[in-house]
């Protein structure tokens, strides 16, 4: 048995990023889960940020909040979604985390005497950190997908680590997946097998042999290219699995169960097989494949040529659609592009069913959200705001129905006249922007009668995960709510956390401070999605 009788699966990716490596991780700690085991998840994360709080969207796709308030990878999101787990921010392991404990075990003299090396010194505290979350939530088998391609100068002290668990855990304790692309060229079309062939070896350069090797293509893998994958993987031919190109990544896992891949798992890890009950499941892939109705529902947001920086909102779209048997089709609308006059509002937005008003963070686009936000209270388009969209929705509230004029936030104007948006008392004398923000789960009270009150079943309290630094200014909140202003949720210390309009003046109008998104899963779609998604539907 492993340490504590825990086993590990290590997740590698070879070729390039970006290949899928979360959805694997994710679909393998599915299947153990439907087999009866409590399956926990990390990811490694091979770069000098402490989180991914500070990092650019654009850069890297959303930052997953988690109920401890960890500015997290957006591979947690789908990790919390497949397994229906509450991961805390010790499952995101960076680089910069593990220099800072070890820089910080140096200065203090853990060490003393010693020439402080990457390994040991780096290869223990990852080893440490893998183990310590793993005994800590119990589970008996841990999923660590190392983030990045094997090759990477960044990543070698976390595979070494994993080389170094696999001695130390011995033989049936740890089993390594190697993720990896087999492209197929446009030319001939010809599925080609020479990249993953390569990754693989640079894997067993350094000490890995990859125990299944699981092939990322466009199309279902060809017999003759998982002989040749096998062959020069050291591996049988049952090992090696095709991820191919599909529909919906929740089918991933319904994949590779077809291909036996939990059974290897089982066999290769000595674990007692169950057959793994997926029924539900199922069930949710055939309603999202296949939508009773569509709906159109615009995105207006400023990161919308990456669309991973909104993976939590449109995965919440898509369990309330499922749910409410709705295909919500999404429209992008680039917020700069409103400012700029490049497109026109009411051309975009006449004929979608709902919006959604995106989070975000600065200047850019704000107006041109605003905007959008005037034309939809207006013209009594479905409309949910998310943390900014809160923020604007109130702005543009205070200017055109509450006559402030040039009411706008700090954040976007330091010398407005109505700072209807300021900084939140705790965050004035804050001067360090990481891990700073109002972060992770916070109760929201909800107003008895109120549409969010409705949507939540009465509940008066709920939890949802919160990441921002500015709140709807107390000062304003009176003159706002004597103007038609619905305040429907406030926090312990009196903050606004929700906003609606009634339901006898918008057909369905509400934002909250919080994420509600990273909550959502595919079995339990967000109350506040599907309040939106039932309304953007209800009307034609
Ligand atoms: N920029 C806003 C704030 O810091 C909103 C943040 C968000 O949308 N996540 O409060």
């Amino acid at each position: 048995m492993g340490s504590k009788g825990i086993k590990y699966i290590f997740i590698t990716g070879g070729v390039l990023s970006s290949v899928g490596k979360g959805i694997v991780t994710a679909s393998t700690g599915l299947l153990l889960k439907s087999m009866g085991y409590n399956v926990g998840a990390i990811k490694i994360d091979p770069y000098i940020n402490v989180d991914a709080g500070t990092m650019n969207p654009f850069m890297h796709g959303e930052v997953f909040v988690t109920e401890d308030g960890g500015e997290t990878d957006l591979d947690l999101g789908h990790y919390e979604r497949f397994l229906d787990v509450n991961l805390s921010k010790k499952h995101n392991i960076t680089t910069g985390q593990v220099y800072k404990a070890v820089i910080e075990k140096e200065r203090r003299g853990d060490y003393l005497g010693q020439t402080v090396q990457v390994i040991p010194h780096v290869t223990n505290e990852i080893k440490s950190r893998i183990r310590e979350v793993a005994i800590e939530t119990q589970v008996d088998i841990m999923l660590v997908e190392i983030g990045g391609t094997v090759g990477d100068i960044e990543g070698l002290p976390f595979l070494e680590a994993a080389r170094q668990m696999m001695l130390e855990e011995g033989p049936g304790n740890t089993f390594f997946v190697h993720v990896a692309l087999a492209p197929v060229l446009s030319t001939t079309g010809e599925q080609k097998t020479k990249p993953v062939q390569h990754s693989v070896y640079e894997l067993r350069r350094i000490g890995i042999q990859p125990d299944a090797i699981v092939v990322r293509t466009p199309r279902p893998l060809e017999e003759e290219a998982r002989r040749k994958i096998a062959l020069y993987s050291n591996l049988p031919e049952d090992a090696v699995f095709s991820d191919h190109d599909i529909e919906t990544i929740y089918e991933v896992p319904l994949l590779l169960k077809k291909q036996g891949y939990h059974i290897l798992l089982t066999k290769k890890l000595n674990l007692s097989y169950r057959e793994p009950d997926l029924s539900e499941w199922e069930n949710f892939v055939e309603k999202i494949k296949k939508p009773r109705k569509r709906v159109k529902i615009a995105m207006i947001g400023k990161y919308t040529k990456l669309k991973d920086s909104y993976m939590s909102i449109i995965e919440a779209l898509k369990h309330a659609g499922a749910w409410l048997g709705i295909g919500p089709d999404l429209l992008w609308i680039e917020a700069t592009d409103i400012e700029r006059n490049k497109i026109d509002i009411e051309d975009a937005l006449l004929n979608v069913q709902g919006a959604v008003i995106l989070p975000g963070f600065g200047k850019r686009g704000a107006e041109g959200k605003i905007k959008a936000i005037k034309f939809l209270r207006e013209n009594n388009i479905p409309t949910l705001g998310i943390c900014y969209g809160l923020q604007l929705m109130v702005i543009e509230f205070a200017r055109n129905v509450s006559g402030l004029k040039g009411a706008n936030s700090t954040e976007i104007d330091p010398t407005t006249p109505h700072p209807v948006i300021d900084l939140l008392p705790e965050q004035k004398s804050i001067k360090t922007l990481g891990g700073t923000m109002r972060l992770g789960a916070r109760p929201l009270h909800l107003v008895p009668g109120t549409t969010i009150h409705k949507l939540y079943g009465g509940a008066s309290i709920v939890y949802e995960r919160h990441r921002h630094r500015y709140e709807v200014n107390p000062k304003y909140v009176n003159l706002l709510i004597e103007k038609g202003l619905i305040v429907s949720a406030w926090s312990e210390e009196g903050l606004v956390e929700a906003i609606e309009l009634s339901p006898k003046d918008h057909k369905f109008y509400l934002a909250t401070q919080a994420h509600p998104e990273f909550k959502s899963r595919p079995l339990k779609p967000s109350p506040i999605y599907l309040g939106f998604l039932r309304a953007a539907s209800a009307f034609f």
